[in-house]
């Protein structure tokens, strides 16, 4: 199998098609400036007919680049989407090929995090960052109050 294509033909005797393929990320036909999806996406699962529906049954890995948050730098994140179920009325794929490249960039997209952040999320610069938006804690509580009589008696 080297495109998305189902033959639900082949899949009527009840016969369950597995799925393990590596597609080129073309297909994800994303075009942002920041983000880079260049890896081949690992796609595993299976196919096959129940009643009157065409049922795929998928999960994707991949890769993607984004800047991170904090330093800009570019950072390849893993992208993996959860197990998830395609189900499809046969009368709905009048020709008998389902294409579900659809599907699968969708869910891959959803899994692209709005942000990203090197290092796994400890980026060397974050320190500094935070450093620098640290507000001034305002006494709100109580124990500030206790605190504050304390050492009015001294
Ligand atoms: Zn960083």
């Amino acid at each position: 199998m080297t495109d998305f294509k189902i033959f639900t033909e082949r899949l009527k005797d009840g016969t369950i098609q597995e799925v393990s393929e590596e597609y080129s990320a073309d297909f994800l036909d994303v075009s942002e400036d920041e983000l880079c999806l260049s890896h081949l996406v690992q796609v595993t699962g299976m196919a096959y007919i129940a009643d009157q529906d065409l049922i795929m049954s998928l999960e994707a890995k991949t890769k993607a680049t984004l800047p991170c948050r904090v330093c800009n730098k570019d950072c390849a994140i893993h992208l993996e989407t959860p197990r998830f179920t395609l189900c499809v009325p046969l009368s709905e794929i009048g020709t008998g090929v389902f294409d579900f490249s659809k599907d699968l960039r969708e869910a891959i997209l959803l899994e692209i995090p709005v942000f990203a952040e090197c290092e796994n999320g400890n980026c060397p610069e974050r320190g500094e960052l935070e450093r620098y938006l640290k507000k001034p804690v305002e006494g709100k509580n109580s124990s500030t109050e206790t605190c504050g009589n304390a050492f009015a008696g001294l």
